[in-house]
Formats: C-alpha cells, structure tokens, sequence
C-alpha cells in the first residue's frame, strides 16, 4: 500500500463512504483497490457498498431534502461559499490525491481543482438568482404564478477523467438549487470525491445532504436509478453506460442529465494560422493525456497545409515528455489503466495495418503504464480512430480537399460533442461554425471549457448542458399555480 504522502492534511484522505453524515465501511466488509496509475501499486481502499447502504444514503439524503429545499437561498449560497473557499485553501492536497489516483501531472491537477472550485463559486453566486413570474391571466380574477422548485434527490455519477470537477459540476447547482445528492464517483479515483466530502462537511453543509458512495458500480447503479425517491440522475461518462443507464431510469421517468462520449474533429483549413492551429491541436489532443471527452479525436488538414502542418506538429509530439504526474516537467502521465493501454494499441496497430503511418513518436517510460504520445499520418474512415474514442495520445491526420468534405467527415459520427477549426476567413468560420452539428463549437481555439459557457452534446453525446446560467435549471422544476377568485 503506498498511501499518498506530503500532503499538509492527511484526513483529507479518506476510506470511508459518507452516508447521513457518517463516515461508514460496508456492511459486508467488502471493499475495492484503488490503484496508482504510475506505478500500478495499491492506493489505498475503499468499500464496496452495495444496493442495501445506496438505499440508506438515498433516505438520508431524502430527510435532509425536506429542511434543505426550504433554507433561504441566501444561507445555501453561504454555505457553497464557505466549500469554496475550503477547496481553495487545500488546492494542492487535492491535486495530490487527484494525481497520485488518476495520473495526470500535477500543473494539470492543480487547473482541475481551479476549475472544479469554480463551479461551486459561480452556482453559489446563482443560488441567490432563482426566481420565476407571474403571467397575466386571461380570466379578470386570477394569476398565474410560474415558481422554480427543487427536483429533489438527484443521484450523480462521475468518470475518472475529471474526478473532482465532474463532480462539482453537478453537485454545486444541484446544492444551489435546494437538491440533495448521493454521489457515485468511479471506482477507479474515488478519493477526490470524499476529499471533496470531508470539506464540505467542514463548510457546514448539513449532514445527508452530500452523501457519497463508493464502490463497485452495478450494485449502487441499479438502486440510483430504481429508487422512486431517486428524482433525478446526472450522469457523465461514456455513451455505452449512459444509455444503459437511461433504460434503467424509464421506468420510473427521472430527470435525466447525459454528459456523454465524444468523437471531435479539428479542422485546419488552408487560410489557417498554422502556428497557432498546431498550439490548439497541442491542447485540445493531449491534455489529461488525450483522456478527455472533448479532446481532439480527428484532426481533418486540407491538402495544402497537410505536409507543413504535420511537420510543425511532429516536431512538437517528438518533443513531449511522458512519465509519473508528480514529476515537474511531465506533459504526459500514465494512462488510468491496463484496458485503456489496449485500446491504445488496437487502434494504433489497426491504423498502420489500413495503410497509416508515423510521423513522429515521443519516448515513453518503459512498462505498460504509459503510452508515447504519437502522430499518425494517412488517417481514413475505415480505420477504428475514425469512428471511436480512443481517449490516449494518438493525433491521426486525416487529409480534404474542400469544406463541404470537411464539414461531412466532421459531422459524419453518432456523436456531437465538441468541434474546433481554424481559418482566417469570417465568411468560412460563420459558415462552417454553423454547420457543426455539435454542442460547443471552437474557432481559432483548442479549448471550450470554462464555466460560464454551456457545455455539453447532442447526438449520442448526451442530454442537457452543465455550467453557465443554465446548468442549475437541470436540478429545478417549473411548478404553474393558477390563483383564482382574486
Ligand atoms: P464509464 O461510462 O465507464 O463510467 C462512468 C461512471 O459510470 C463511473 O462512475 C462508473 O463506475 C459508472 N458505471 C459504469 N457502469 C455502471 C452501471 N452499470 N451502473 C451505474 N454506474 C455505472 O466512463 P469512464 O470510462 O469513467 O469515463 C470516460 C468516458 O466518459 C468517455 O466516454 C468520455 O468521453 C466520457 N466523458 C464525458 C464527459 C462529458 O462532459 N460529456 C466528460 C468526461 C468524460
């Protein structure tokens, strides 16, 4: 067991889920391995709580619900303050305990936790702005009153790949808008999760109103979403178990939030800035190792920037530097794990034996945690990097001659999460930015992340938007009262 070390306050560390405000075991006694995903050492464990305890974090959250969707919305904006400013203060211990069990380098850790407090500062703000209206009636006697309640109970279930901001995405305009939650995080980083739990508890957040549960996911999976007093489910990760998950909830019609897999095309067009296209390419493939859902999945280059882009662009790949998160300098860590490396391979190995080649190659640290960034040229539809995630940092080239080819490889996927491309020409970005069938759309940038922006997909990417003005109408309902007699 290598439990992580250096940090200035180790009861961040949990391992123990949080149920009604108790820090509990399974009743089973059983529990999972959470490993390091650069050195494949254990990190430490977790309990693997199952249906009967996912049952009882549900009623706890449920007995907070009925005095926490009553608090003014002034005291609940106090209270996300308050956790806030607590993720602020232990930044860098989060980022350590989000390196050491997801792998990404620690610079990119600390901008995780950046963005990820900033969601609980923003819907904090946006608590204090929930109101509604009153519409004239056509009858003399009467008004129509349009109130904005809570939605209740929600569940929420988190990937590995942003562990703690897909969280507080979800869990700080659920908590603004008087929701309470049982969250689910992955198996594989459950520790920022209750990292996150122990200082919301410190903040004052009453008890049973986050509750986390850890564990193997079927078990917890299948009462979240069977549950009546279950109302809502918020769900990112892939498209594969968000659909599963969508059929599990029919039968009792929750809300649904999908925040799903991805396929982005990056276009680069002949009137690009070549410089600054291969510096968005840089950012938007191989951050978090090219482990995020909007990361670049297609990189499209008209034929007569193809050769000066891939040369530009090599040079950069060759230059990467791939090892352990918690070293400075490291660009690239380990992938999170073993199936993730497979994948990796398959698509590469499929790509050069349908005719792709390299074009550049970074050295990776020997073992079968890491994957060297690489640049592959002669990319085409049939290869398996065209049609799925490969979620590593593999960049393939794909080469067009004109735009409509373009815009029809980009939009040619089940999925519509993010797009980039570049040009210089206004006529093409307004024409093309509207072609996109894709839920955020980057011109002349690598990045569309940030809070005050709607994120998410259409398509097989997903239902709903998260962050922005919009991303607490997700936890609330629209109730109609109709005063008559007046
Ligand atoms: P995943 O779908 O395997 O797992 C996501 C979560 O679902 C995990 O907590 C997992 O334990 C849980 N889960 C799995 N099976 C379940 C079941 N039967 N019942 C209940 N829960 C279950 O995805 P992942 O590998 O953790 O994350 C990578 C995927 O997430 C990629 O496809 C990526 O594109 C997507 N993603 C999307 C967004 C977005 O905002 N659209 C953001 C990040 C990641």
């Amino acid at each position: 067991m290598t439990k992580p070390t250096g940090l200035a306050d180790p009861d961040l560390f949990r391992e123990a889920a949080l149920i009604g405000g108790q820090w509990v075991q399974a009743t089973s006694g059983a529990s999972v391995e959470v490993t390091d995903p650069a050195t494949g050492k254990v990190l430490g464990r977790v309990p693997d709580i199952g249906a009967e305890q996912t049952r009882a974090a549900i009623d706890a959250a449920d007995r907070a619900f009925q005095s926490w969707r009553k608090r003014p919305h002034a005291e609940r904006a106090a209270l996300l303050e308050r956790w806030f400013a607590l993720m602020e203060d232990h930044a860098d211990d989060l980022a350590l305990i989000l390196t050491r069990e997801q792998g990404k380098p620690l610079a990119e850790a600390k901008g995780e936790i950046a963005y990820g407090a900033s969601f609980v500062k923003w819907f904090a703000e946006e608590a204090r702005r929930i109101d509604g209206s009153v519409i004239p009636a056509p009858a003399g006697d009467r008004q129509i009153v349009v109130m904005k309640e809570p939605v209740g109970v929600s569940a929420i279930i988190t990937p590995w790949n942003f562990p703690n901001a897909m969280i507080t995405r979800k869990v700080a305009p659920a908590l603004a808008a008087g929701c309470t939650v049982v969250i689910k995080p992955s198996e594989f980083t459950p520790f920022s999760a209750l990292a996150l739990g122990v200082l919301a508890e410190r903040a004052g957040i009453p008890e049973g109103v986050v509750n986390i549960v850890t564990g193997m996911p079927a078990a917890i999976g299948a009462e979240l979403t069977a549950n009546p007093t279950v109302r809502k489910l918020s769900f990112t990760g892939s498209t594969r178990v968000g659909s599963i998950l969508m059929a599990q909830c029919a039968p009792s019609v929750k809300r649904l939030s999908l925040e799903l897999g991805g396929n982005a095309p990056f276009i680069v067009f002949d009137d690009a800035d070549l410089d600054a296209a291969v510096e968005g390419a840089i950012a938007s493939k191989f951050r978090n190792g090219g482990q995020t859902c909007v990361c670049s999945n297609r990189i499209l280059v008209q034929a007569g920037v193809y050769d000066a882009f891939a040369q530009k662009l090599g040079a950069r790949v060759k230059a990467m530097r791939v090892g352990p998160g918690t070293e400075a300098g490291v660009e690239i860590g380990p992938m999170i794990n073993a199936p993730a490396i497979d994948k990796i391979r398959r698509h590469v190995a499929d790509a050069l034996s349908k005719g792709a080649t390299i074009l550049a190659e970074a050295t990776a640290p020997s073992g079968d945690q890491y994957a060297a960034p690489v640049l592959l040229g002669g990319a085409t539809t049939e290869m398996e990097l065209a049609s799925e995630e490969t979620f590593g940092p593999v960049a393939p080239l794909f080469r067009f001659e004109t735009e409509d080819e373009a815009v029809a490889l980009a939009n040619g996927t089940p999925y519509g999460l993010a797009a980039y491309f570049y040009t210089e020409s206004h006529k093409r970005a307004w024409r093309v930015g509207q072609a996109l069938e894709f839920g955020m759309v980057g011109l002349n940038t690598g990045s569309v992340s940030t809070t005050v922006s709607p994120f998410g997909g259409v398509k097989q990417s997903g239902l709903g938007r998260e962050g922005a003005r919009v991303g607490i109408d997700e936890y609330l309902e629209t109730k109609a009262f109709h005063m008559a007699g007046l």
